[in-house]
């Protein structure tokens, strides 16, 4: 019934994604204004990843720990994959060969696009 209602994710009650008293880092409980600096450089501008809610200084860690973590292969995946994180762009199949920074670590690394090699023929 109330599926064109957006709910606060944490407490449930009716808000835009969360509420007033719900918007806060969910690391160290930062209680504050989401900023949407054009930079991203700001420390306690509280932004929403798919992990949750954070602090730049706390999600940080959490991409830290992503990099530590990531030991996968990134060699002919059907997305870009970050080599240093993991992270995958879907929808990847616009992505050039080319220098690139991850849209999480913020990283810099090289693709290599792949083309698959097909023949066409016709009568001459
Ligand atoms: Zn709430
Ligand atoms: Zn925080
Ligand atoms: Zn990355």
């Amino acid at each position: 019934m109330s599926r064109d209602i957006n709910h606060c994710e944490v407490c449930g009650k009716e808000a835009f994604v969360r509420c007033d008293d719900c918007t806060k880092c969910d690391g160290c409980g930062y209680h504050g204004e989401i900023i949407e600096s054009p930079t991203g450089k700001e420390l306690h501008g509280l932004c929403h990843y798919s992990e949750g809610m954070f602090c730049k200084k706390c999600y940080k860690k959490i991409v830290k720990q992503y990099i530590k973590d990531f030991d996968g292969d990134t060699s002919y995946t059907d997305n870009v994959v970050c080599p240093y994180c993991g992270y995958e762009s879907k929808d990847s199949s616009d992505f050039e060969t080319g220098d690139f920074v991850c849209y999480r670590c913020e990283k810099k690394f090289y693709i290599e696009r792949d083309e698959r090699v097909t023949f066409s023929t016709s009568k001459v």
